[in-house]
């Protein structure tokens, strides 16, 4: 269909909130004029969150970045004589957490690879002389080390199990898993996640689905551009949707975009094309109107009106002390210029904690005192604390 014969009548469907149809979404998608799919989903965004752009000031703690998996897009995994090897022991992890505090972080983002300890004996031993059987117990035991010292556990760690979830629970303030994407073809010869049966579209979406049943603020998200089609992205917003509907735990979906690295089997791959991601981006907003949707601002450091201008309402974890270890090749941007950006495109910008403040009543008693305690100091209000 060209975008002349178009259905407008979707557009008056969505404007009234009713439900849509995926076969609608999809023609939305392949047919609607672009600038009609991208001002629907702004307004869609102005309407249900405003002109205020949130994030969180983060510190990265790349715990240990081996992994059972191999996924053909990442560079982030480390083989143990690789010189980015990282295993973070308690000390490293206490001062880091340290330094954050003084930085005015409010955000301890601990990252691992996919269960190392099942592949790697030299991760198992490195556990083991920490006084660890699993990497998942010493995640429960530096949530506790990091939270005492005033910044907030965010653990995302991959395939949890829900006991592992229910114990990260009692100090973790959220949790994130990427769904990356929920076809099933991603996983055939190939494709990235041929090698990572931790992507699994089914055992990714039952960890959502626990997050739900344990009631975590949680993050989840789709990585664009890494071979699937738009239906397929269509779908596991569709995913995620329901589960967000079904629990009311989903805090926020992360978008992101597509990046070749060296070294790695898709480097010939290219990112994205940006009406495709900005498609996406746009539809998101329109499947799942109140959600709060991210995309990374290092990955699109040029263009920050453009993603604002089809719907997100926030930017994530910005580090002002460390490296984005997933994708080091982009830095971090300034505080400072994010904010100037986002005012010269006309949107208001404020910090916010690693749990959104619409899903803080999920969290315990402990973490919510916790959170008041830090909301309620006069330097958190104020601008320079968080700059
Ligand atoms: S993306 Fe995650 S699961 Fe895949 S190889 Fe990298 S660290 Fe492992």
């Amino acid at each position: 269909m060209s975008e002349l014969q178009f259905d407008s009548e979707i557009i008056h469907k969505i404007n009234e909130f009713k439900e849509i149809s995926k076969e609608e979404i999809l023609e939305l998608a392949e047919s609607a004029p672009k600038e009609i799919l991208f001002d629907t989903a702004s307004r869609i965004r102005d309407k249900q969150k405003g002109r205020t752009v949130s994030f969180s000031k983060k510190a990265f703690f790349n715990i240990i970045n081996l992994c059972r998996d191999t996924c053909s897009y990442c560079t982030y995994k480390a083989e143990p004589a690789d010189t980015k090897l990282s295993l973070m022991g308690k000390e490293t992890i206490k001062e880091l957490a340290i330094l954050a505090k003084k930085y005015n972080c409010t955000e301890a983002l601990f990252v691992t690879g996919e269960r190392p300890e099942q592949k790697y004996s030299e991760a198992k031993k490195w556990l083991k002389d920490e006084g660890f059987s699993s990497t998942s117990e010493y995640l429960i035991h530096c949530s506790e080390m990091v939270l005492n010292e005033g910044i907030f556990p965010h653990t995302n760690a991959g395939n949890l199990t829900k006991s592992e979830m229910k114990e990260l629970q009692k100090t973790n303030v959220s949790m994130g898993m990427m769904l990356e994407n929920s076809s099933p073809r991603l996983r055939e010869a190939g494709m990235p996640h041929h090698d990572a049966p931790s992507k699994d579209p089914n055992a990714r979406l039952n960890i959502l689905k626990n997050s739900g049943e344990l009631k975590i603020p949680m993050t989840t998200g789709i990585l664009v551009g890494i071979g699937e089609n738009i239906e397929e992205c269509i779908q596991s917003i569709l995913d995620i949707k329901e589960l967000y509907d079904k629990y009311g735990n989903i805090q926020e979906i992360i978008l992101q975009n597509f990046h070749p690295k060296p070294k790695t089997s898709m480097f010939q791959q290219s990112t994205p094309e940006e009406d495709y991601f900005k498609t996406v981006v746009a539809l998101c907003r329109i499947i799942i109107p109140d959600a709060n949707i991210q995309i990374p601002p290092n990955l699109s450091p040029e263009n920050y009106h453009e993603f604002l201008s089809v719907g997100i309402n926030d930017w994530g974890g910005i580090s002002p002390i460390t490296s984005d270890y997933v994708n080091p090749e982009f830095s971090w941007p300034n505080i400072q210029n994010v904010e100037k950006k986002c005012n010269n495109s006309g949107f208001s910008f404020k910090a916010r904690f690693p749990v959104y403040p619409e899903f803080i009543s999920l969290v315990n008693d402990d973490l919510k005192q916790r959170i008041s305690l830090i909301a309620d100091e006069e330097n958190y209000v104020k601008e320079s604390y968080w700059k």
